[in-house]
């Protein structure tokens, strides 16, 4: 009987494979089976297998299904039970800054000034040509009171110049020759955002904030455009080992956005790349209609597009240049200032924001402090309402701060969080947690706090300005709140973790709808484009302590390998 039905249900099949159909499965380009896709679906969150034609997804469902849809043509990936996820969206990235930084000196990982000072020697002398020496990466942490000294690297480097930035990108640290160069003395008085620190004595340290920085920076050699387009390829290609597949700049001029359009142009372009042009107090109307201008040459571009604006309202806590509601915790301590200050005069940051939203573009505002987030919003709500305008999906970065009554206004204004879980790596926030003190720290990097209210959250890297740009890390931050190796035991604020699903939709789907691409990114289902990583292991299963251990095996960008790691034991075919 068996037997009988087996060869009815054979004969059925064969009849219905010869038939035209509707129903006949469209041929894929790629499939990929026996695995696990995170589809990003509510109802459906899984699928076993999903198949691909051109640049986009067909089909998601089970593996034999998308095995009918295999022609001689198709190439073929055994999943062997590996978990496929959406591309990682960096929707807060300094991307060229980030790709000149890997050719630099790298102090991320120094944890101490002798580390930091043995670093900077050892790239100094493998660059013997090298006229300055420069660098980025080093941590508040690694020094005493968070201020590294000119002395350290007067001891190593005298001959040279040396220019080495903060891990966040708000500080410098620099030598006597450098200081030198640039002409500052203790004579030299600065009034600007940011300040040239001194020592008790009235001597420059060595350390400059802020804007200060640019009284040395002007005077690094320049870097030329190809040097850029080299660096930019290098970080795309160390991009696409990390799973990331869209990048949203958070800063940028139209030179910058040149370098991408001439790599789209040459089918370089490995990673979607959103561009925001840089604001400042003398942005004016004709600078708005030239953005403009750029905004719809690359309207409808699914890899080049450049609808956004970044201001910056205020510096980080670190240094107190992020504006507080409250005084700093450790305010007055060698000469710190007690709230902060704007980076920008309120009216003309309130009438800016105005004339952008009207102009129809997204807009980010970095914004620290809770008093600077407190004021963002305020001048988003003003400008949504003078123009009648709704759902424009503005954002605000970073928010390490934010008090409970405003992050009930996210949702209502429709405005997004957009913040950065590696900021909130336990190894980097000693010197933070400090000057925020004890009684604030419940409202630290609140992405809990931000779920529940209802806002859609956005994460990125804000890479060279994090330790890290793996977004794996920063996954393990949001859910952990604990370093790769377990510290602080329980989890720094173990209140404002966050599930793995709502970490990884804000990394993939939160980036998406925050360019208004969520209709085309952030999920893996029919007719979305065919971004992708397949990972090293399912940390969906996996002990959340892990997590930072996943690796990313191959990347899929439109369709398109664009990473495969060696041994990855995939078979691609
Ligand atoms: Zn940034």
């Amino acid at each position: 009987m068996v037997r009988m039905v087996l060869l009815l249900s054979t004969a059925l099949f064969m009849l219905l494979s010869f038939l035209p159909s509707k129903k006949m499965a469209p041929a894929a380009d790629l499939i990929l089976f026996n695995g696990r896709i995170y589809t990003g679906n509510k109802e459906a969150p899984f699928a076993e297998a999903m198949a691909i034609q051109q640049n986009k997804i067909i089909f998601t469902g089970s593996s034999a299904a998308v095995l009918k849809m295999k022609t001689v043509a198709t190439k073929q990936i055994d999943l062997k039970g590996k978990l496929v996820v959406p591309g990682f969206n960096d929707a807060h990235i300094h991307f060229l800054s980030g790709s000149l930084a890997m050719q630099t000196a790298d102090l991320n990982a120094c944890k101490t000034p002798e580390e930091a000072v043995n670093t900077v020697l050892a790239f100094a002398n493998k660059h013997p040509e090298a006229s300055w020496v420069t660098g980025s990466g080093w941590q508040y942490t690694a020094f005493p009171g968070g201020k590294p000294t000119r002395q350290l690297l007067d001891a190593v480097i005298k001959d040279r110049p040396v220019y080495i930035r903060a891990y966040d990108g708000h500080s410098a640290w620099v030598n006597s020759k450098a200081l030198e160069l640039a002409g500052i003395t203790r004579e030299t008085a600065f009034t600007g955002f940011g300040s040239i620190v001194k020592d008790a004595d009235g001597e420059p340290t060595g350390m400059l904030s802020e804007s200060a920085m640019q009284l040395v920076s002007k005077f690094l050699p320049p870097v030329t455009r190809e040097e850029k387009l080299k660096a930019i390829e290098e970080g795309m290609r160390y991009a696409a080992s990390l799973g990331i597949t869209s990048v949203q700049n958070a800063n940028g001029s139209i030179e910058e956005l040149e370098l991408y359009d001439e790599l789209l142009r040459k089918g370089k372009l490995t990673l979607r790349y959103a561009a925001a042009f840089s604001t400042g107090t003398k942005t004016n109307d004709a600078d708005i209609n030239t953005f403009t201008a750029l905004k719809n040459k690359y309207a409808g571009n699914i890899l080049l597009r450049a609808d956004a604006v970044k201001f910056m309202l205020d510096g980080v806590i670190e240094s107190h240049t992020a504006v507080m509601m409250e005084p700093y915790s450790d305010a007055g301590v060698n000469g710190k200032t007690a709230n902060g200050e704007f980076a920008w005069p309120l009216p003309l940051y309130r009438k800016l924001t105005a004339a952008f939203d009207k102009a129809g573009f997204r807009m980010y505002t970095h914004a620290i402090g809770d008093r600077s987030v407190h004021e963002a919003l305020n001048a988003y709500e003003r400008a949504q309402q003078q123009n009648k305008s709704t759902g424009s999906r503005h954002r605000i970065e970073h928010i390490e701060q934010c008090k409970p009554a405003d992050v009930t206004r996210f949702q209502q204004f429709h405005v997004l969080p957009s913040m950065q879980p590696i900021h909130a790596d336990p190894a980097t926030v000693a010197v933070w947690v400090q000057a925020v003190g004890e009684q604030r720290l419940p409202f630290s990097f609140g992405w809990q706090s931000m779920l529940q209210q209802k806002a859609t959250l956005v994460f990125g890297s804000d890479w060279p300005a994090c330790i890290d740009l793996n977004p794996l890390h920063g996954l393990h931050i949001a859910v952990n709140r604990q370093t790769p190796d377990g510290y602080p035991a329980g989890g720094w604020i173990p209140q404002q973790r966050i599930s793995l699903q709502e970490a990884l939709d804000a990394y993939t789907y939160g980036g998406a709808y925050s360019s208004f691409e969520e209709k085309i990114k952030g999920k893996l289902l029919p007719g979305y484009l065919a971004d992708f990583a397949v990972l090293s292991q399912n940390i969906f299963e996996t002990d959340p302590a892990r997590i930072a251990a996943t690796k990313v095996l191959l990347t899929v960008m439109n369709g398109r390998v664009v990473y495969e790691a060696a041994g990855g034991n995939l078979n691609t075919k």
